[in-house]
């Protein structure tokens, strides 16, 4: 008789944020002068430079 925990999953949170790439909301942002640029997909801010400063960007 030992059939804990039989409900795994169940809803296991689809679609949490609606992930329909292109819409606004990705940016790195430069930490120094404060500047934007369009987050590229599978290219980590951290890896940007700030076109402004030169800084490294971050989120
Ligand atoms: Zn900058």
């Amino acid at each position: 008789m030992q059939g804990g925990g039989g409900q795994q999953g169940g809803d296991g949170g689809r679609g949490r944020m609606g992930g329909r790439g292109g819409g606004p909301g990705d940016y790195c942002v430069c930490p120094s002068c404060g500047a934007r640029v369009p987050h590229q997909r599978g290219f980590p801010c951290y890896q940007r430079y700030c076109p402004k400063c030169g800084t490294k960007m971050t989120r």
